[in-house]
């Protein structure tokens, strides 16, 4: 089954209410209780196309969750993607004129004037000072939602009390630019080192159109809300009856061990993979890059986030992980 045929069910939001923000940035939310605590950020639309966080948003935004210590700080990211998303094509959305996800270093971030640079610029302060982010997306293929830790240790602690999703992935992000999440404080690139006050998580909901997603993103705002103290859990159920979901029954950690770049957009799998999958043996194909046989590295090797929806020389298809208990 190709991609494309994937059911498009989770509906636009309308943000239109909710659009100006009320920082002099479009689309961000800042909310001071005036009281010593964390600095918390959510994340939704860093691609335009990944409406799960988006309805999360607008449902903190309706229910007028207000941090009771600290600061809440919520960023609708990619507006111009956003406005172009068409369900029938909804990968021509993902960004305007390049990946908003990749542009988290200080020479792309402080020159270049491609839409996303220049998002990147007006949103910096906001990430710049945040203590904990929470980054909402979703994914191209219909798979179970992964939580993207990186490679700070007390993010896999955060990732354990959170309870949620079943699947954590340790990883240094891409080879094609900078995610946010590793931006600044948060990451292993900054030159001081990165702040360990700092937690940053990125959610992979599930697949761009499964209204399951959403559910994955609202679930895991009130937990998020909850662990950074933003909020007593009972105020949290209180505001957002519903939004909280059962716990994993056991969590994993995909430590990643490398990832497979596109040389062309003649990429192709040997099967339809959906992500997850265990595959036994060392040294099996599992795809072609051009005509170089591609095959995993080790025994149960675990694929993540299969995908030639965007491939082309330099970007990421697959990427390979050894399985254990978080
Ligand atoms: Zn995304």
């Amino acid at each position: 089954m190709t991609t494309s045929s994937l059911q498009f069910d989770l509906p636009k939001p309308d943000i239109t209410t909710w659009r100006a923000g009320n920082t002099g940035v479009e689309g961000v939310w800042q909310f001071d209780s005036g009281r010593a605590g964390r600095d918390v950020l959510i994340t939704a639309l860093i691609h335009g196309n990944e409406l799960c966080g988006a309805w999360a948003l607008k449902g903190l935004l309706q229910a007028a969750v207000r941090p009771q210590q600290g600061k809440l700080t919520l960023a609708f990211c990619n507006l111009a993607a956003f406005d172009r998303f068409d369900p029938a094509d909804h990968d021509a959305s993902r960004f305007v004129d390049e990946d908003l996800n990749r542009q988290w270093q200080l020479d792309r971030i402080e020159s270049g004037s491609t839409l996303e640079r220049r998002r990147a610029r007006a949103l910096r302060p906001f990430i710049a000072h945040a203590d904990w982010l929470l980054d909402l997306h979703s994914m191209h293929e219909r798979a179970a939602p992964l939580l993207l830790a990186g490679m700070q240790a007390r993010n896999l602690e955060l990732a354990k009390r959170l309870r949620t999703p079943e699947h954590v992935v340790v990883d240094a992000g891409h080879k094609d630019g900078v995610r946010m999440r590793d931006f600044g404080r948060f990451g292993t690139l900054n030159p001081i080192g990165d702040d360990a006050q700092t937690q940053s998580l990125l959610l992979e909901c599930g697949f761009h159109g499964d209204v399951s997603s959403r559910t994955v993103a609202q679930d895991m705002c009130v937990r998020f809300l909850q662990a950074a103290q933003t909020l007593p859990a009972e105020n949290l159920q209180r505001l957002l009856p519903g939004w909280l979901q059962a716990d994993s029954e056991c969590q994993w950690v995909l430590e990643v061990t490398g990832a497979v770049v596109a040389l062309s957009a003649d990429f192709r799998f040997t099967e339809p993979f959906q992500g997850l999958e265990c595959i036994g043996k060392a040294g099996t194909v599992i795809g072609w890059n051009g005509s170089e046989p591609v095959s995993t590295p080790y025994d149960d090797c675990v694929l993540v986030m299969p995908s030639v929806r965007q491939a082309k020389p330099g970007v990421t298809v697959v990427r390979f992980a050894r399985r254990r208990p978080l």
